[in-house]
C-alpha cells in the first residue's frame, strides 16, 4: 500500500469537490474491496475520501411515484433485511443474501457493490499481464486458467466477469443509478451503468472520475409474487457465482405478461436479453418455454479451455430458476427447498 492522505466528508457535494481533479483521489465506503486493491498495489491512491458520514445517502425511502430509493451508503445487510425490500423486492433481498458472508454484507455498501472490481485471479496477481490492471500488457486469462471467466460479451482484450449478486437483481428490476458529479446530478439506467470490456477493459462502468453514486432507485414493480434468485458456486457461502440467475414474472391467469431474466457470473456486466424476455410474453410458464428462452439467451456464447461447461450450466440454471419463480413461497425464510 502506498502512502495517502485521508479525509472524511459529510455531503455528496463535498465528496465531489474532494475527489475531482486527480485520478488518484479515491472514495472509500465499506472498504471491503478497495482496501484489498490498495494493499495489493492494484489501485494506488494519493487521497482517500471517506464518504460514510453522508447521512442523506444512508437510508431507504419510498418514492412518490411508487418505487423505493436505496441510499448508496446503506449496507447490503441493512438493505436485504429492510421490511420494505423483503416485502416488495424479495428478489433483491435474496440476491444480496447470496453474496459474500454476513460480516462482509454488514460492511459492504450498495454503491460499493456496483463499483466492486472483477475477481479474475490475474487481475489480483501483479506479476502477470492484465489489460484491466495495466492496459496494453495482455490478458493472462484467455490462454490461462479461465474457469470463472466470461462466456458472453467478452473481447480479445479481456474475458473477466463482473462478480456482483446484488447487481443481477438490480438489472432484472430495471433499477436506476443516481449520480452526483462536477457537472451536477444525472441518472443512468442500470443497463447503461456497467460496460463490456471492448478495447478498454480497464474501465468497468460509465461513472466518470469525480462522480459519486448517491442512490439507486427501484421502480414500483418488484415481481414479489413470482421471483427467484439462483446462484451456482463452488461453496455454498463466501464464494462468487459461476453462474447466477435472477428471474421475475408477472403472471396473470396462467400466462406470462412480463418476464425478466438476468444472468450473473457470465459477462463483464449483468446479462439480459430482450428477445428472450419478449419470447416469453403471452406464453405459458413451463419448462419448454423457459428452455427456449435459455437457448435464446445463450446464443453466441463462447467458452474457453476451462469454462465451456458454463454454457450448458447457464441454460440449466435459467430453466431451474424460472421454474422456482413459479413457487415463490418455497423461497421465504424458513421454507424447505422445493427443487
Ligand atoms: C471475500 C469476499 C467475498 C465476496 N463475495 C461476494 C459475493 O459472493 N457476491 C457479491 O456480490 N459480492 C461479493 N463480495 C464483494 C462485496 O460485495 C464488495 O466488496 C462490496 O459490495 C463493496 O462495497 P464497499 O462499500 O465495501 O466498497 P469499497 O470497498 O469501499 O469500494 C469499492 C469501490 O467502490 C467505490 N465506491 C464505493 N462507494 C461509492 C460511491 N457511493 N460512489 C462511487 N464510488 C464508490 C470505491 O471508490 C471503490 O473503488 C465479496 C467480497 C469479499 C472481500
Ligand atoms: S480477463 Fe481481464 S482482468 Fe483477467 S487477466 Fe484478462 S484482462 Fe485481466
Amino acid at each position: 500500500m502506498n502512502n495517502f492522505s485521508y479525509t472524511k466528508v459529510s455531503t455528496a457535494d463535498q465528496a465531489v469537490l474532494e475527489i475531482n481533479g486527480d485520478i488518484r483521489n479515491k472514495i472509500v465506503a465499506g472498504g471491503t474491496n478497495i482496501n484489498d486493491l490498495l494493499k495489493y498495489f492494484i489501485t494506488k491512491a494519493d487521497k482517500l475520501v471517506d464518504i460514510n458520514p453522508i447521512i442523506e445517502n444512508n437510508s431507504i425511502t419510498r418514492l412518490e411515484e411508487g418505487g423505493v430509493r436505496l441510499g448508496a451508503l446503506h449496507t447490503n445487510a441493512a438493505t436485504a433485511y429492510d421490511p420494505i425490500i423483503e416485502e416488495r423486492y424479495p428478489l433483491l433481498s435474496k440476491a444480496i443474501l447470496a453474496g459474500a458472508s454476513a460480516q462482509i454484507r454488514n460492511m459492504a455498501t450498495n454503491g460499493g457493490n456496483l463499483m466492486q472490481r472483477t475477481r479474475c485471479y490475474y487481475f489480483y496477481d501483479t506479476s502477470t499481464p492484465c489489460n484491466k490492471r495495466d492496459p496494453g500488457s495482455g490478458c493472462s486469462a484467455i490462454k490461462g486458467y479461465n474457469r470463472i471467466h466470461a462466456i458472453l460479451g467478452q473481447s480479445e482484450n479481456c474475458i473477466a466477469v463482473f462478480p456482483s449478486d446484488m447487481c443481477v437483481a438490480l438489472a432484472a428490476l430495471d433499477a436506476k443509478v443516481n449520480i452526483n458529479g462536477p457537472e451536477g446530478e444525472r441518472v443512468l439506467a442500470f443497463a447503461e451503468f456497467h460496460r463490456l470490456p471492448g478495447d478498454t477493459p480497464n474501465i468497468d462502468n460509465n461513472l466518470k472520475h469525480g462522480e459519486i453514486i448517491t442512490s439507486i432507485d427501484l421502480p414500483e414493480k418488484g415481481f414479489e409474487k413470482n421471483y427467484s434468485y439462483l446462484k451456482i458456486r463452488d461453496r455454498s457461502s463466501y464464494s462468487f457465482a459461476l453462474v447466477s440467475v435472477a428471474s421475475g414474472f408477472d403472471i396473470q391467469n396462467g400466462i406470462i405478461k412480463e418476464a425478466r431474466i438476468a444472468l450473473g457470473g457470465v459477462a463483464h456486466k449483468p446479462w439480459r436479453v430482450k428477445e428472450a424476455e419478449d419470447f416469453l410474453k403471452d406464453k405459458e410458464p413451463n419448462r419448454e418455454n423457459f428452455s427456449q428462452a435459455a437457448h435464446i439467451i445463450l446464443e453466441g456464447a463462447k467458452g474457453y479451455e476451462h469454462n465451456s461447461f458454463k454454457i450448458e450450466l447457464a441454460k440449466r440454471a435459467i430453466v431451474r430458476n424460472c421454474l422456482m419463480a413459479l413457487m415463490p413461497d418455497s423461497q421465504r425464510p424458513g421454507a424447505k427447498p422445493s427443487l
